[in-house]
């Protein structure tokens, strides 16, 4: 593309920042939908968050994504918060308005467009979601505003699923996030679940490396959904195949939560043709 003088400027703000996949995503929709439009990375330094979002607001950036380790701090920079990612407590988008940024958090619709359209349905489900760590949190919400019957949070460190549950039960008033401790997991009760694996376990180089190892969990789960995408398929995914259940990794929540994010910068709607190509462009980075 020829950058002029009326080029607007969108980009990603974390530590590291190296390998996102986030360029990809923006400036091939810029691209394919003929906006004038540049993304770019840019690494922020420890303590560096409000200077950075004021910095681009000076700039007249036109907005910026966050991601680890900034996303619940970045909160004190905003304008504004978009009511969802307030009660999950993290922002990975952000909005140029009048005066300052308006936070919102594209994560978690992200995961659901990526869920619908895979066929994967949340409502009147039975779930067990692994982790309480950041993502798995806004994950419960997720869950719980949809509509599951029941989720059954699983973590290493029972307590912080304790805090979680606590938190969104509280939110979306009923009891719907039971925590429990990963250890504990022979005890679920007996049926057939969409599984979301939402810790860190797995991720490249670390393929080979699960939370729960024992083939006998993967018999109660029809759907594994992988929050992971490299590598492309994790072990989690595997022992689900294994066991004869759906395995998907989380691609399409990264793809669509960039889509949203794009949507909402440029008050565009993306068409599932130009998100097909944005995601055949991902796909084939991994196979490279
Ligand atoms: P986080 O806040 O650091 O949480 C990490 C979680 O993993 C915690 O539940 C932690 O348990 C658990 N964990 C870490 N090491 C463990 C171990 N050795 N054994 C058992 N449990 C362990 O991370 P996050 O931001 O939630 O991210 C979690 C994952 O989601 C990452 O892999 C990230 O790449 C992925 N993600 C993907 C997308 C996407 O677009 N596809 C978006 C967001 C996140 P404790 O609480 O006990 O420490």
């Amino acid at each position: 593309m020829e950058i002029n003088g009326k080029t607007s400027v969108c980009g990603l703000i974390g530590n590291p920042v190296e390998h996102t996949l986030s360029p990809m995503i923006h400036n091939t929709l810029a691209k394919r939908l003929g906006h004038d439009l540049v993304y770019v990375p840019f690494p922020v330094a420890q303590g560096r968050v409000p200077d950075a979002v004021a910095g681009a607001d000076a700039l007249h950036l036109l907005g910026l994504n966050v991601t680890v380790p900034y996303k619940s701090e970045v909160i004190g920079s905003l304008k504004a918060i978009d009511a969802l990612a307030e009660r999950i407590g993290a922002v990975n988008t952000l909005v140029r308005t009048e005066g300052g940024y308006k936070g919102y958090n594209t994560d978690m619709e992200g995961l659901y467009r990526a869920m619908t359209v895979e066929g994967i349905r949340i409502s009147g489900e039975q779930i067990i979601l692994l982790g309480a760590g950041g993502a798995a949190r806004a994950v419960a919400y997720l869950c719980a505003v949809k509509g599951a019957e029941k989720v059954y949070m699983l973590n290493r460190t029972p307590g912080k699923a304790e805090q979680a549950a606590e938190e969104v039960n509280r939110s979306v008033g009923r009891q719907v996030i039971f925590p429990m401790a990963t250890e504990d997991h022979a005890t679920l009760p007996e049926g057939k679940y969409l599984a979301i694996q939402g810790t860190s376990v797995g991720l490249a180089p670390h393929t080979e490396d699960v939370v729960i190892p024992d083939r006998a969990f993967y018999e109660k789960i029809h759907t594994g959904f992988d929050l992971i995408y490299s590598p492309w398929e994790t072990k989690f995914m595997k022992l689900v195949k294994e066991q004869g259940g759906k395995a998907y990794n989380g691609l399409k929540m990264l793809l669509y939560q960039g889509i949203i994010a794009y949507e909402l910068w440029n008050d565009v709607q993306v068409s599932e043709e130009d998100a097909q190509v944005v995601y055949t462009k991902l796909k084939e980075h991994f196979a490279n």
